[in-house]
């Protein structure tokens, strides 16, 4: 069975009639979507960098901020949507700019809990790097909070994962923190 004729069983399941006019693609249209939403599986680190990454003697903080966020719970099924916001400390390799964004996106594009995309993230761009230290700080809005069970309607939740000199150095952290608040 195809993903559109488990979207199909689905349907009827619910008790509709998967016949009716504004059903009709439905099945067809849903596959496409969840295909799309959880694409991330297609994707390896490798393929995504494509080689973007450079030698640099900057030994400054590399801070990347407000990186929009799509995701699906693994638990529901449903989306949980935010921003995630990235730094690391060069040790002589910088990644092209929009990689960090990629990254981010390929792990945001599979089934996740928020904890684990934080910690996914992070170890990818320390992995790619070899960066002194990694920071990544995501703030989300879950639908599987907000439309069903607690019904919080604004809730967000934020989780971080501090690796190497943001996890050693308190004043790395804080200069991170800062610069995304
Ligand atoms: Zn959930």
């Amino acid at each position: 069975m195809n993903l559109e004729d488990h979207y199909s069983a689905i349907l009827t399941a619910l008790g509709e009639d998967v016949t009716r006019e504004g059903l009709a693609r439905t099945p067809h249209r849903a596959a496409k979507a969840m295909q799309y939403l959880t694409k991330g599986y297609q994707d390896d680190l490798e393929t995504i960098i494509n080689g973007a990454l450079f030698t640099s003697s900057n030994r400054e903080m590399v801070v990347v901020k407000d990186i929009e966020l799509y995701s699906l719970c693994e638990h529901h099924l449903l989306p949980f949507i935010g921003k995630a916001h990235v730094a690391y400390l060069p040790d002589g390799k910088v990644l092209g700019l929009s990689k960090v964004a990629r990254i981010v996106d390929m792990y945001a594009r599979r089934l996740q809990i928020q904890e684990n995309l934080c910690r996914e993230i992070a170890e990818a761009v320390q992995s790619v790097t070899g960066a002194l230290g990694v920071a990544v700080v995501i703030e989300a809005k879950h639908m599987c909070m907000m439309m069903r069970g607690v019904e919080k309607q604004n809730s967000s939740m934020v989780s971080s994962m501090m690796l190497g000199a943001f996890h050693d150095n308190p004043a790395t952290r804080s200069e991170f923190l800062s610069l995304v608040r």
